[in-house]
This record gives C-alpha cells, structure tokens and sequence, in this order.
C-alpha cells in the first residue's frame, strides 16, 4: 500500500482544470491508498468553514467521499487556506494535523510541514503570518460578514501577487539555516514540504548526518505527488489529462 502526499493545489473555480486533476485523482489512486496527506494550500482562498461556495461544497463532499471508501484524509493548514476549521473536517472526515507533525513513515521518520514557516528571510510575509495565525485575530475574522471576509481574501490574494512580483526569488525560498534547526529540533531523517513550488528531492548532512528535504510542486500546470511504500519514495508529476 502507498501513502501519498499533495501540496499547493490552490483550488479555485476560476481555474477548474486544477480541480477537474484532483477530482479524477480522488477517484483514482487515491482510492487504492493507505492514506492520502495534504499539506497546505488545497485552496487558493479559504475565508471560513461557512463560505456556501458551491465549488468547493464539490471538493468537500470527493473528500468525504474518499474517506467512506476507507481512506483516511489528513489536512495540514497553508497560508491560503488556514481558516479550514472543525466544521469543515466534520463535514469531510479529514483529520487536521499541527504543523510541523511528525509520523513514522514505514521505519523512516519523516516532519512534515506547509514549509512557509521556514521562508523567514521574507520579513513582511513573516509579520503577516504572524498576525493571521494568532487565534485572537482568526476569531475576529470569522465573525465578519462573509462578503467583508471575501474582500479581504481577494485584497490580500493582490497584495501577495504583488509582493511576489516585486520581491527577490531567493526570500521566497526556504532559509537554509531553519532547515538545519528544524532538523535539529526534531530530528527527522526526512522533512518534507510544499509552499515553495520548487519541487525537488535535497541530501544534505546535518551533524555529520544524512538528511533529506522533500519539496512537493503545486497544481498549476500540472500534478505533483510524492508516492511512498515500504520500498521507498518516488516525487512524481501527474501530468494535466
Ligand atoms: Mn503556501
């Protein structure tokens, strides 16, 4: 059996090529998985588990759907779709994980994460996080009209298209430095991520150790998977059908 894991799929009914990929991906290998991972950004915009969007009611319910069919579905928040909350598992089945969270992955030790909370050399996205992760903030959000919560959603969705376009590739990238103390801090043997859309596999020695960094790739052109048994792991493209 495989265990697979997603990234950064940005689902968004202005781009249902993406959702039409991952609708089909639901109902293929995935419903032949042990289980499926999805960590971060499954939606380009989350502004609460209330939001009646009928697009994302369709991916909910292939989720739920995945689930009855006896495969468990866990979710790890990104920075566009941090406000999924109880209600949205409660309707999908899926299991919300911490990040980072760490499993034993057929005798290997894996972290995993969105991979955002590593990108510290871009400053102002790090203020931002900051201010929309703390619970006090979040709170007062979900209490806004749906429509002033959607504004806000598209004002930041510019303002970050803007701040990318501008700003330097390299801050967009994870900090070498917060790999290391990631890795020291929990002593993994593999850390794998998304968020940064440079899907690769990196060696590196960590304390005279060997360790690995996992990138997945978003779903913007095409899929991106990492497929893991007990034999190994393969990262793999899904090409668009
Ligand atoms: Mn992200």
């Amino acid at each position: 059996m495989t265990t697979l894991f997603i990234s950064d799929l940005h689902l968004a009914a202005d781009h249902p090529d993406i959702g039409t990929q991952f609708l089909a991906f639901l109902h293929g290998e995935a419903s032949r998985a042990e289980s499926l991972y999805i960590l971060g950004d499954m939606f380009e915009t989350w502004v609460g588990d209330d939001d009646p969007n009928a697009y994302y009611a369709e991916m909910k319910a292939a989720i739920h759907a995945l689930i009855g069919r006896g495969v468990p579905v866990f979710f790890m928040h990104g920075n566009r779709d941090f406000l999924i909350g109880e209600r949205f598992a409660a309707e999908t089945g899926i299991t919300i994980l911490p990040d980072p969270h760490q499993i034993d992955l057929y005798g290997t030790d894996v972290l995993l994460s969105h991979g955002d909370a590593m990108c510290i050399d871009d400053v102002a996205y790090q203020q931002f996080r900051t201010k929309t992760r703390d619970p006090k903030w979040q709170a007062a959000m979900l209490e806004k009209p749906l429509d002033e919560r959607l504004a806000f959603a598209a004002q930041a969705r510019l303002q970050s298209k803007q701040h990318y376009a501008m700003a330097n590739k390299k801050i967009m990238d994870v900090n070498e430095g917060a790999v290391k103390e990631t890795f020291a801090k929990y002593g993994a043997d593999v850390l794998l991520h998304g968020h940064t859309h440079r899907p690769a596999v990196h060696k590196l020695a960590i304390g005279g150790l060997q360790a690995t960094r996992i990138v997945l790739g978003d779903w913007y052109k095409q899929g991106s998977v990492l497929r893991w048994d007990a034999a190994g792991y393969s990262l793999d493209v899904l090409p668009r059908l």
